[in-house]
């Protein structure tokens, strides 16, 4: 967890940052704007995923570093980001987003010359703090704060929210699911999972709102999942939305039935959980189709 101080920074920076570079209340959000106002440029005629030996022997010596599997590099002397253009353009947005929190959060600028990101930097378990600030920074930004709470509101509790939600941002499905979980007030949980085979599926990341784990503790979901939970059935069966899903899961109190929304984005597949009964409200109608 980041301290709630250098969390407050984050969100001062990040709010006059949006006003600045007037993005507020602009959706989606404009990244390239905020790219500009903090000075930076992404340089998109380098491709990281792309690098070719005979290349790096006339490249500077931070991109001579950026071998691997890197998703961004921010070369501080040169203001230039560069990215791997291979992932998903939702993903490159918050690349292009953690990379400007590096820039612009005062108290990381007299450290390193270049930061390389791959996928544990931008994870949201990555351990070191400034990676942390950086992520901090590119999630508040790309949701406008406070701006996420009142559209989020309009809505029930619905997977399709948050896939309502994350084409108002522009936001990959997966970091909207992600914040609609740890800012609902309500009790829901998110399991995300990814490479399904006949015996099961892996667990990518598991969230849960504040009032989830004050309920029901720490969900306890194995790294490897079997088949013989009914989510992981969807999943080996290429469901792409399905909303009656019904599972019994072991909890502090025992097991709790919960029931689950499932949705398949191709990259993974995500299962939204709240407890039977859960107040789930809705003013808003979703036109989404399924497969
Ligand atoms: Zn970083």
């Amino acid at each position: 967890m980041i301290e709630l101080q250098s969390k407050n920074d984050i969100e001062k920076i990040s709010y006059e940052i949006l006003k600045g570079s007037k993005s507020l209340d602009i959706f989606p959000t404009p990244i390239d704007k905020i790219v500009s106002y903090a000075e930076l440029t992404v340089n998109s005629g380098i491709d990281l995923s792309k690098i070719h030996p005979s290349y790096l022997s006339r490249a500077s010596d931070t991109l001579k570093k950026a071998l691997g599997k890197l998703q961004g590099v921010l070369d501080r002397e040169e203001k230039i980001i560069y990215l791997d253009l291979s992932v998903h353009t939702s993903k490159q947005k918050f690349v292009k987003l953690h990379e400007v929190g590096h820039n612009v959060l005062t108290w990381q600028q007299k450290t390193y010359d270049a930061f390389e990101d791959d996928e544990s930097t931008l994870d949201v378990a990555v351990q070191e703090e400034f990676e942390k600030e950086a992520n901090y920074f590119a999630s508040a930004t790309l949701f406008q704060q406070d701006r996420f709470l009142s559209e989020m509101n309009k809505y029930g509790l619905e997977i399709e929210a948050a896939i309502q939600l994350s084409k108002h941002f522009g936001a990959s499905i997966h970091a909207t699911l992600r914040r609609y979980v740890e800012y609902s007030k309500k009790r829901c949980a998110l399991i995300v999972l990814k490479d399904c085979t006949s015996c099961g599926a892996k667990l990518r990341d598991k969230f849960q709102s504040q009032s989830f784990t004050k309920t029901f503790g720490e969900l306890s979901v194995p790294t490897e999942i079997d088949i013989v939970y009914p989510f992981i059935q969807d999943y080996y069966l290429k469901l792409k939305l399905k909303k009656d899903g019904l599972v019994s899961l072991p909890t502090k109190n025992g097991s709790v039935d919960f029931r689950y929304h499932f949705f398949d984005n191709t990259y993974n597949a995500f299962v939204f959980l709240f407890p039977m009964g859960e107040k789930k409200s809705t003013r808003t109608k979703f036109i989404i189709s399924a497969k």
